[in-house]
């Protein structure tokens, strides 16, 4: 039954019908009147999304590209930076900016630990002479599924002044509040399989204007990530090279869905759907990887100690036809990851915990009662 595959992995995930119908079509000529008025409607979309009045550029690119758009536009060569690294993405953030030859101090936490904001304070408050360019920080580290605390976080980068934020927020836009213009966000990156409900290919990056004159000054080599292209073209309705046209009729089609959704509901859902899988994993006897004070709404890590998690996965997938993701790196092996994140009903979440139940119980885990799980995901999701 090839067609009932339930991805609960975070990115790709699930997307709606009314978005694969929407991209079931002829692609049409990208300097057209149509595709013009496609792009005014998701320029729009997309800063009614990102809570701002930036610039909101879209790119040709996984997540990635937008990370890497979102260091060469405003960097230069030796640049001091501050990353923060408690995972897999942040210590991507730590390679690209390597990979470009910035001075890279990093602030790290063991994986399925916050950041820790006090260590940020300390370091900006040291460099008086502000030489610190920009600090850099995942939102919420999919590979641990830790949120940090971003607000915290970019109210010591507001103090210190001159450090533009730049910040992944690849599993965190559109899955909880990120306002870009309220809290002074410089540069945001995120992708279109994560939060958007679209399938991969698109990356989003937002800029400030603070970050726009860093542009100005900025010496690291770019071309087809130059963002200054991008935007110009982007007061045209137009884009600078071939953009995928398909995805952008899928992305107007799934900014018209989450607006009639409407912000406040897209969190309430992701935060619930969160609570309900947490209390399920406890309720199954099986401990959380992240914190409760530093739990991602779009994700869930759980670390089982009397099963392994790659039989859980792998069973989770024959039996049932739902995707799991794994550990990545030391954690591979030792976590599975449920991700809630974009087009998840309720339902779903119910779906998955049921099967994991059935599963533990076909891999001889006793040590929680049959049908906790589900009940305890149940309560919370009903109230
Ligand atoms: C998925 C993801 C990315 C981007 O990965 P791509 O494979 O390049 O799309 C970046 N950061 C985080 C936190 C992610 O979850």
């Amino acid at each position: 039954m090839d067609d009932k595959l339930m991805l609960m992995i975070p990115g790709p995930t699930p997307v709606p019908e009314q978005v694969l119908l929407a991209m079931a079509k002829h692609p049409i000529g990208h300097r057209s009147g149509d595709f013009n008025k496609i792009m005014a409607e998701v320029t729009e979309g997309l800063k009614w999304l990102h809570q701002t009045q930036n610039d909101v550029l879209v790119l040709a690119s996984s997540g990635t590209g937008a990370m890497e758009a979102g260091i060469i536009n405003f960097l230069s060569p030796g640049d001091r930076v501050l990353v923060g690294n408690n995972g897999k993405f942040g210590e991507r953030w730590g390679e690209v900016c390597e990979a470009y030859g910035l001075t890279v101090q990093a602030i790290t936490a063991e994986w399925g630990k916050p950041l820790d904001p006090e260590q940020f304070r300390a370091a900006l408050e040291a460099d008086t002479n502000k030489e610190i360019r920009a600090v850099i920080i995942t939102h919420s580290e999919t590979s641990t599924g830790v949120l940090n605390d971003l607000e915290a976080i970019n109210r010591h980068v507001k103090a210190h002044g001159q450090a533009l934020m730049i910040v992944d927020a690849v599993t965190s836009l559109g899955a909880v509040n990120v306002p870009i213009d309220e809290w002074g966000l410089d540069v945001v990156a995120s992708g279109s399989q994560k939060g958007y409900m679209l399938p991969p290919g698109l990356g989003f990056v937002s800029v400030s204007a603070k970050a726009w004159d860093a542009y100005k000054t900025a010496k690291l080599p770019r071309f087809y990530l130059d963002l200054g292209k991008y935007r110009k073209d982007a007061a045209k309705n137009s884009t600078p090279f071939t953009p995928p046209v398909n995805l952008f009729f899928g992305l107007q089609a799934a900014l018209r869905i989450m607006k009639a959704e409407g912000l406040e509901n897209i969190f309430a859902r992701h935060q619930r759907q969160m609570q309900a899988t947490r209390a399920a994993m406890r309720a199954c006897d099986l401990p959380l990887f992240a914190p409760d004070e530093a739990a991602s709404p779009a994700i869930t890590a759980v670390m089982p100690q009397s099963v392994d998690a790659e039989q859980i996965r792998s069973a989770m997938r024959k039996r049932f036809d739902i995707a799991l993701a794994g550990g990545q790196d030391h954690l591979k092996g030792k976590i599975f990851r449920v991700g809630h994140l974009g087009f998840v009903s309720d339902r779903d979440i119910l779906t998955a915990i049921a099967a994991l139940e059935a599963t533990l119980q076909d891999l001889g885990h006793q040590t929680f009662t049959s049908g906790a799980g589900v009940a305890a995901a149940a309560k919370v999701l009903i109230g």
